[in-house]
C-alpha cells in the first residue's frame, strides 16, 4: 500500500566534524603508509563505514597487542586511556590520533581538575569507549555515573573538592537531570566551563525535537552501537513519536509503513548521507505519486577539524 504522501528530512543530520576528521586521517594514513594499517575499536560507530575500511586493508583491534611491534596504529574518535598509549608506545607503534578535539578537551578538563585535587564524577555510559578512555586519563579519584541510583550510592571524600564532567553524546535532558540530582545532593559541586555534550548531538537532538511532532514515524540511521543515534530515537519516542533506529534501507519492513502518511528520516553523527539518500529512495516504493521530500530549517553547521600536519596533502603525496 501506499500511503506516505510527506518524508521530512531532519537538518542537521549525519556526519559531524570529529567523524569527518576520524574517517579523512584513516584514509590519509593508508595513502600514505599502505595497508594494512591497525585501528584501535571501530573507527567511528558505522558498520558500514567500518566494513568499508575493512574490505580496504585496515584491521581493527581493541588491544595494541593485537597489532605487531612498528605497525601503524590509529586511534579511534573515542579517544584512549593512557594505559592503550602505554602499550602503544612499549611496541613502539606509529600512531596517528583521530580522537575527537571535543573528546580531547574532555580529556584535558578531566586530568586539571585531578591535578587541582578535585574528584571528579563522570556522567556516560558503562563500557562506551569514549567513557572507558576518559575514565582512563586518571589512576583514581574519577567515579562514573549512569543514572539516578548511582547518584545515591556515590561515595565522596570531600563535598566541597568536587566537579562533574559528561560523555559528548549523551541525551541533553537526561543529562540536565542527572546534573539537577548531582547538585541536590553536592550543592558545591563543579560544572564544565562549556557543556560537553558537544554541538552535534545537540544540534542533532533539537533536529529530531522539532520534527517529530509533525510525523507518525522517525527513521534514525545509524548503528546500534553509536551512542548518539540511539539517542535520537529516545528524543523522538519521548515526543510520542514511534522511532526506529536502522542501519540502512535494507531494514526497514514494508508493514512499518502501513497507514503511515508522514515520515521523518534522521542519521546519527557516524552515519553517511549516502545510507539517507538510499533510505529516501527505499521509502519512496511505498509513497504516493504526489509524496512530498522536504527537509526542516535547522542549525547551519560550519565547525571543522583539521587533520594532524603530519598528513597535511603535502605530507601524504
Ligand atoms: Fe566529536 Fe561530537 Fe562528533 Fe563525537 S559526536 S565525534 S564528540 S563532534
Amino acid at each position: 500500500m501506499k500511503h506516505i504522501q510527506k518524508i521530512i528530512l531532519a537538518k542537521p543530520r549525519g556526519f559531524c566534524a570529529g567523524v569527518e576528521r576520524a574517517i579523512e586521517i584513516v584514509e590519509r594514513v593508508m595513502q600514505k603508509h599502505g595497508t594494512p594499517i591497525y585501528v584501535k575499536h571501530e573507527i567511528v560507530h558505522n558498520h558500514f563505514v567500518v566494513e568499508d575500511f575493512r574490505r580496504r586493508g585496515v584491521v581493527f583491534i581493541e588491544d595494541p597487542a593485537q597489532a605487531p611491534e612498528e605497525a601503524v596504529l590509529v586511534y579511534s574518535a573515542h579517544g584512549v586511556s593512557k594505559s592503550v598509549r602505554a602499550a602503544a608506545t612499549a611496541r613502539r607503534q606509529q600512531i596517528y590520533d583521530a580522537t575527537c578535539p571535543l573528546v580531547t578537551k574532555v580529556h584535558g578538563e578531566i586530568i586539571r581538575l585531578r591535578a587541582a585535587g578535585l574528584e571528579v564524577i563522570m556522567i556516560g555510559h558503562r563500557g562506551h569507549p569514549e567513557v572507558e578512555g576518559t575514565l582512563g586519563q586518571c589512576n583514581d579519584g574519577v567515579h562514573l555515573v549512569e543514572n539516578a541510583n548511582d547518584v545515591n550510592l556515590l561515595n565522596i571524600r570531600d563535598a566541597d573538592k568536587l566537579a562533574f564532567v559528561t560523555q559528548t553524546t549523551l541525551s541533553v535532558d537526561d543529562t540536565a537531570h542527572l546534573v539537577a540530582l548531582l547538585r541536590q545532593r553536592f550543592p558545591n559541586i563543579r560544572a564544565p566551563r562549556k557543556d560537553n555534550i558537544c554541538y552535534a548531538t545537540q544540534n542533532r537532538q533539537d533536529a529530531v525535537k522539532k520534527m517529530a511532532p509533525h510525523c507518525q514515524v522517525v527513521f534514525v540511521v545509524g548503528s546500534s552501537s553509536s551512542s548518539n543515534s540511539n539517542r535520537l530515537c529516545e528524543v523522538a519516542l519521548l515526543a510520542g513519536t514511534i522511532a526506529q533506529l536502522i542501519d540502512s534501507a535494507d531494514d526497514i519492513q514494508s508493514s512499518w509503513l502501513d497507514y503511515i502518511t508522514t515520515v521523518g528520516v534522521t542519521a546519527g553523527a557516524s552515519a553517511p548521507e549516502q545510507l539517507v539518500q538510499e533510505v529516501i529512495t527505499r521509502l519512496l516504493l511505498q509513497a504516493d505519486d504526489k509524496c512530498i521530500v522536504e527537509e526542516m530549517n535547522g542549525e547551519e553547521e560550519q565547525v571543522v577539524f583539521v587533520v594532524p600536519k603530519s598528513l597535511s596533502r603535502e605530507a601524504t603525496l
